[in-house]
């Protein structure tokens, strides 16, 4: 008994020492089954909650659309790595009170109707979608987890193999998905690896900072208004954003365009005929 305290107590201690260490180095403490796994258990509490969340109703064709023509061939870039490993696929949520879009551990990734009907471009779209697929790709979620959850996973995944330790994680978290909020360093390097996922599509890669600058361009940054509470309570301030992307883009011989560019490369009345036009 006393010999199996003993181990126990070295093990702990191991354990701390490797905690510390992991949280200094942003180590992550979930395997891509554990990614997944998580993943698939906050989407069945989004599915059980449908008046927060009405998930695909009646937007079947709108998120065919949307998956085979926008968001395959983003997953098709070759810096996209675990389009294999994760179960990447896209959901709509009937919201047209939210512009938001979020993604989850492992592949899902959500898009409000309310965002949808606010873009006007498919390359807009398309800079969204990369931006989420560039956070489970990093895996930031888990990262973020394994810093603020570290000792109370390690310790119920290594003292008593607790299986539901994964579950009690995700209902813990699930709670106004809080967890989603992105860090400043998380955010920018989302948006520097969507201009990557887009370089091989027929979309303009700087996509993703046209949502940032048509919200600073009508005001509705600096409206307050209800619409985006979620979005700036959970992502970085978006004009400063624009400037970072923009310096992203020059430096890598980009043109700049703006959302209002009438470019090819936007896909603007793709998008009118595609997807405004199911989001009546
Ligand atoms: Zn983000």
């Amino acid at each position: 008994m006393l010999k199996r305290r003993i181990y126990l107590n070295g093990l702990l201690l191991i354990l701390f020492a490797a905690l510390i260490y992991g949280c200094s180095t942003g180590i992550n403490l979930f395997s891509d089954k554990d990614e997944v796994a998580l993943g698939d258990d906050l989407v069945q509490q989004i599915l059980a909650n449908p008046k927060e969340y009405p998930v695909n109703s009646g937007d079947a064709a709108l998120k065919k659309y949307i998956q085979e023509n926008i968001f395959n061939p983003i997953l098709a870039s070759p810096q996209v790595k675990k389009r294999n490993v994760y179960k990447y696929r896209i959901e709509i949520i009937r919201r047209d009170d939210v512009m938001n879009a979020f993604a989850l551990p492992g592949g899902p990734v959500f898009v409000y109707t309310g965002l949808l009907k606010y873009l006007d471009s498919e390359a807009a779209l398309a800079g969204v979608l990369a931006h989420e697929v560039a956070h489970i790709e990093s895996r930031h979620a888990t990262k973020r987890l394994s810093a603020n959850y570290g000792v109370s996973l390690l310790l119920s995944l290594v003292l008593g193999q607790n299986p539901s330790a994964l579950a009690e994680i995700a209902t813990n978290l699930f709670v106004g998905l809080a967890f989603l909020a992105n860090s400043r360093s998380d955010e920018d390097q989302a948006d520097r690896l969507s201009v990557e996922y887009l370089k091989t599509t027929k979309y303009y890669p700087g996509g993703v900072k046209f949502f940032f600058e048509k919200m600073k361009s009508d005001g509705t940054v600096s409206s307050n208004s209800g619409k985006i509470a979620t979005f700036l309570s959970t992502h970085p301030d978006p004009i400063e954003r624009i400037a970072v992307v923009n310096q992203n883009l020059k430096g890598q011989g980009f043109k700049l365009l703006e959302f209002t560019s009438n470019d090819a490369t936007l896909f603007k009345t793709a998008y009118t005929m595609n997807i405004k036009s199911r989001l009546k």
